[in-house]
């Protein structure tokens, strides 16, 4: 799987961040942005948690 974060509906909570920081990370605009490359096997489940915490639901799988 891969995803994606709008960054027009982050509000920067730091959710995802703190959860999977293996795969999402700050850009220089201060909004969450996740790696381009497939996400690990193992990560899988975090980052799907991820998705449903969210609270803006701007992580997309793509
Ligand atoms: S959980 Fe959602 S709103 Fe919070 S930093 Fe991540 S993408 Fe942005």
């Amino acid at each position: 799987m891969k995803v994606r974060v709008d960054p027009e509906l982050c509000i920067a909570c730091g959710a995802c961040v703190s959860l999977v920081p293996e795969v999402y990370d700050w850009d220089d605009d201060g909004k969450a942005v996740a790696v381009e490359d497939e996400v690990p096997v193992e990560m899988e489940d975090e980052v799907k948690e991820s998705i449903e915490d969210c609270p803006t639901d701007a992580i997309a799988e793509v």
